[in-house]
């Protein structure tokens, strides 16, 4: 018989598996506490368990991380891993800063959105990643350090960006589940504005996302017209800015992680959207809305034509919206030497 992944379930199906064995129901928070507070995977060392449960428990059920096949360390402390998920390859990025330190993570192998600019994008769509996959990712990051001894166990990461490979919105059912285990306080406890979703702006996902979860959401706008975003992103000729802005601000009525502002993701890709005239169509666009935008310098794909804009094309841009009250910050590149930048991820 197939054991059962224990890292696929939150607390809820947990409990549920444990009384259809014919526990009770807390053994769940038991089990979470070993394994999410203290580290500890081995079912024979989790002293409060039965040995008859223990035993039970090696019989019908696993803990299963993903495993390393490559490493990668950046000059300025990124570092990268690609891991190995039931036979498919994925990437992780681990982005130390000062005051914080953030795993970006994947949720699928590949993406089946095909972005221009994105090299997650160009390797097509393989599966979804499973929960325990999705959940393995921060697991074994954290092994990674303990195992080094570098750090105290509970500050190895501070933030969970979902900003790896694929589109999160697109694996619903497990980017929710995964992001319980997180908020969980049996699971890692991470605060809700300390995890953030980027989306490329999945409509119908956005409203549901209303019904299950409070996180940090940000959109991937990338243009300020439709005709340019087509061009760039294919999912718009679905999904128009339009719908997805009142979607996106729907949640943000929501939720109270987003304090009520529009975070938004834009490329800046040299001479295509990093105009005056651009700039202007985006404080139309965002006039009605508290909004932040996150200004991310194009990261060199090989294969792909856009070139990145200079700095002073984004200054001049960044400006340009400071004039007319929407404030922007440029985001820093980081792990570029180690091809783990935004939009690199590529197995
Ligand atoms: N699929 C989701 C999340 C993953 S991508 C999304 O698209 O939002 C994370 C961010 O990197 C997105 O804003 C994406 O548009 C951006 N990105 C993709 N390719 C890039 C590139 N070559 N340079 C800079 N940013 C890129
Ligand atoms: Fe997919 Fe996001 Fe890359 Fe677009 S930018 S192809 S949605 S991973």
């Amino acid at each position: 018989m197939k054991k059962i992944n224990l890292l696929n379930l939150d607390r809820c199906s947990m409990q549920k598996f444990f009384l259809s064995l014919g526990e009770r129901k807390f053994i769940a928070d038991q089990i979470m506490f070993w394994i999410y507070k203290k580290f500890c995977l081995n079912f024979f060392l989790m002293k409060n368990i039965s040995k008859k449960l223990r035993n039970k428990l090696f019989n019908l059920t696993k803990i299963k991380l993903p495993k390393k096949k490559y490493i990668k360390y950046s000059i300025d402390g990124v570092i990268k891993w690609t891991l190995n998920v039931n036979n498919d390859l994925i990437e992780t990025v681990y982005i130390p800063e000062l005051n914080r330190k953030t795993l970006c993570i994947s949720t699928q192998v590949g993406c089946s959105l095909g972005c221009s600019f994105c090299a997650t994008g160009k390797m097509g769509f393989k599966r979804n990643l499973k929960v325990s996959e999705i959940i393995g990712q921060i697991l074994f990051v954290i092994f990674y350090f303990k195992n080094k001894n570098t750090a105290i166990v509970n500050n190895y990461i501070t933030n969970i960006v979902f900003m790896g490979m694929g589109e999160p919105l697109l694996n619903f059912k497990n980017v929710v589940t995964s992001i319980k285990i997180m908020l969980d306080n049996y699971g890692f406890s991470f605060s809700k504005r300390k995890i953030v979703l980027s989306t490329s702006g999945i409509v119908p996902s956005i409203y549901k996302l209303i019904n299950y979860i409070d996180i940090r959401l940000t959109l991937s706008l990338h243009a300020p017209n439709d005709i340019l975003r087509s061009k760039i992103m294919p999912i718009n000729n679905k999904y128009h800015i339009h719908d997805i802005l009142k979607a996106m601000y729907d949640y943000i009525e929501y939720s109270k992680s987003n304090k009520g502002k529009l975070n938004i993701e834009y490329i800046m890709l040299n001479k295509i959207n990093d105009s005056y005239k651009c700039a202007n169509q985006l404080i139309n666009l965002l006039k009605n809305f508290s909004v932040k935008i996150n200004l991310i310098p194009y990261n060199f794909i090989n294969g792909v034509f856009y070139t990145k804009s200079s700095l002073n094309r984004i200054l001049n841009f960044s400006n340009f919206l400071k004039r007319n009250k929407i404030f922007s910050f440029i985001r820093k590149i980081r792990g570029f030497d180690i091809n783990a930048s935004c939009g690199q991820l590529y197995k």
